[in-house]
Protein backbone atom coordinates (compact mmCIF):
# COMPACT_ATOMS: atom_id res chain seq x y z
CA UNK A 1 0.00 0.00 0.00
CA UNK A 2 1.84 3.51 -1.14
CA UNK A 3 0.17 5.45 1.58
CA UNK A 4 1.37 3.45 4.02
CA UNK A 5 4.28 4.47 5.78
CA UNK A 6 5.16 1.14 7.15
CA UNK A 7 4.99 -0.64 3.52
CA UNK A 8 7.06 2.29 2.30
CA UNK A 9 9.91 0.94 4.53
CA UNK A 10 9.78 -2.52 3.47
CA UNK A 11 9.75 -1.08 -0.16
CA UNK A 12 13.12 1.20 0.43
CA UNK A 13 11.16 4.25 0.01
CA UNK A 14 11.59 5.48 3.62
CA UNK A 15 14.85 4.98 5.10
CA UNK A 16 14.90 2.65 9.08
CA UNK A 17 17.40 1.54 10.82
CA UNK A 18 16.23 -2.43 10.56
CA UNK A 19 18.04 -4.85 13.02
CA UNK A 20 16.67 -7.85 11.52
CA UNK A 21 14.87 -8.77 7.90
CA UNK A 22 13.81 -12.17 5.93
CA UNK A 23 10.98 -13.23 3.49
CA UNK A 24 7.80 -12.63 5.44
CA UNK A 25 8.88 -10.10 8.11
CA UNK A 26 11.17 -6.94 8.85
CA UNK A 27 12.18 -4.96 12.55
CA UNK A 28 13.55 -2.21 13.11
CA UNK A 29 14.32 0.64 15.69
CA UNK A 30 11.57 3.04 16.77
CA UNK A 31 11.78 6.48 15.43
CA UNK A 32 10.58 8.27 18.80
CA UNK A 33 12.38 5.54 21.14
CA UNK A 34 10.38 5.03 24.73
CA UNK A 35 13.60 2.98 25.97
CA UNK A 36 16.92 1.75 24.88
CA UNK A 37 15.62 -0.99 23.06
CA UNK A 38 12.60 0.15 21.53
CA UNK A 39 12.22 -1.92 17.71
CA UNK A 40 9.14 -2.50 15.53
CA UNK A 41 8.57 -6.08 14.01
CA UNK A 42 5.86 -5.77 10.75
CA UNK A 43 5.11 -8.15 8.50
CA UNK A 44 6.18 -7.43 4.97
CA UNK A 45 2.68 -7.87 3.78
CA UNK A 46 0.34 -5.04 4.47
CA UNK A 47 -1.80 -6.40 7.57
CA UNK A 48 -4.16 -3.62 8.92
CA UNK A 49 -3.85 -4.88 12.58
CA UNK A 50 -3.92 -7.62 14.89
CA UNK A 51 -8.73 -6.88 14.81
CA UNK A 52 -7.95 -8.13 11.05
CA UNK A 53 -5.61 -10.94 10.62
CA UNK A 54 -7.10 -14.20 9.62
CA UNK A 55 -5.88 -18.10 10.33
CA UNK A 56 -3.59 -17.95 7.10
CA UNK A 57 -1.74 -15.26 9.07
CA UNK A 58 -0.95 -17.66 11.92
CA UNK A 59 2.72 -18.40 11.06
CA UNK A 60 3.64 -15.05 10.36
CA UNK A 61 2.50 -13.89 13.99
CA UNK A 62 4.46 -16.94 15.55
CA UNK A 63 7.24 -15.40 13.79
CA UNK A 64 6.94 -11.59 14.85
CA UNK A 65 6.66 -13.21 18.46
CA UNK A 66 9.66 -15.75 17.83
CA UNK A 67 11.97 -12.83 16.60
CA UNK A 68 10.90 -10.55 19.51
CA UNK A 69 12.52 -12.49 22.20
CA UNK A 70 15.63 -12.63 19.86
CA UNK A 71 15.64 -9.17 19.18
CA UNK A 72 14.83 -8.33 22.72
CA UNK A 73 17.86 -10.63 24.40
CA UNK A 74 20.25 -9.80 21.43
CA UNK A 75 19.48 -5.73 22.12
CA UNK A 76 20.15 -5.94 25.72
CA UNK A 77 17.24 -6.57 28.15
CA UNK A 78 18.28 -9.50 30.43
CA UNK A 79 15.74 -9.19 32.58
CA UNK A 80 12.58 -8.73 30.63
CA UNK A 81 11.11 -6.98 28.06
CA UNK A 82 7.50 -5.49 26.69
CA UNK A 83 5.72 -6.37 23.46
CA UNK A 84 2.95 -4.28 22.83
CA UNK A 85 0.22 -4.65 19.54
CA UNK A 86 -1.86 -1.47 19.94
CA UNK A 87 -4.52 -2.58 17.91
CA UNK A 88 -7.69 0.11 16.92
CA UNK A 89 -9.15 3.08 17.77
CA UNK A 90 -9.68 2.12 21.42
CA UNK A 91 -5.90 0.61 21.54
CA UNK A 92 -4.37 3.86 20.07
CA UNK A 93 -2.73 2.01 16.76
CA UNK A 94 -1.57 5.30 15.16
CA UNK A 95 0.23 3.87 12.19
CA UNK A 96 -2.61 1.21 11.00
CA UNK A 97 -0.13 -1.97 9.73
CA UNK A 98 0.31 -4.44 12.28
CA UNK A 99 3.29 -3.55 14.46
CA UNK A 100 5.09 -5.31 17.53
CA UNK A 101 6.37 -2.49 19.74
CA UNK A 102 9.63 -4.17 21.44
CA UNK A 103 10.44 -2.76 24.51
CA UNK A 104 13.55 -3.10 26.82
CA UNK A 105 17.05 -2.95 27.91
CA UNK A 106 18.68 -2.53 31.40
CA UNK A 107 17.12 -2.74 34.31
CA UNK A 108 14.94 0.94 34.91
CA UNK A 109 15.10 2.35 38.08
CA UNK A 110 11.51 2.18 39.22
CA UNK A 111 9.03 0.59 36.96
CA UNK A 112 9.26 0.57 33.73
CA UNK A 113 7.67 4.08 31.72
CA UNK A 114 4.21 2.44 30.58
CA UNK A 115 3.98 5.04 27.57
CA UNK A 116 3.42 2.97 24.66
P1 LIG B 1 1.44 2.79 17.39
O1 LIG B 1 0.92 3.91 18.23
O2 LIG B 1 1.44 1.47 18.08
O3 LIG B 1 0.77 2.74 16.03
O4 LIG B 1 2.97 3.10 17.16
C1 LIG B 1 3.52 3.60 15.98
C2 LIG B 1 4.99 3.74 16.23
O5 LIG B 1 5.63 3.93 14.99
C3 LIG B 1 5.38 4.92 17.13
O6 LIG B 1 6.10 4.45 18.27
C4 LIG B 1 6.27 5.78 16.22
O7 LIG B 1 7.35 6.36 16.91
C5 LIG B 1 6.74 4.77 15.18
N1 LIG B 1 7.10 5.32 13.88
C6 LIG B 1 6.36 6.15 13.10
N2 LIG B 1 7.00 6.42 11.95
C7 LIG B 1 8.18 5.74 12.00
C8 LIG B 1 9.29 5.62 11.11
N3 LIG B 1 9.33 6.25 9.93
N4 LIG B 1 10.34 4.85 11.49
C9 LIG B 1 10.31 4.21 12.68
N5 LIG B 1 9.30 4.27 13.55
C10 LIG B 1 8.24 5.04 13.23
ZN1 LIG C 1 1.36 -1.30 5.19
Amino acid sequence: MSDCIFCRIVDGQIPAKKVFEDEDIIAFNDINPARPVHVLVIPKKHITSLATVTPEDAPILGKVLLKANEIATAQGSPDGFRVIINTGRVGQQEVQHLHAHIVGGPDPVGPMLKRI
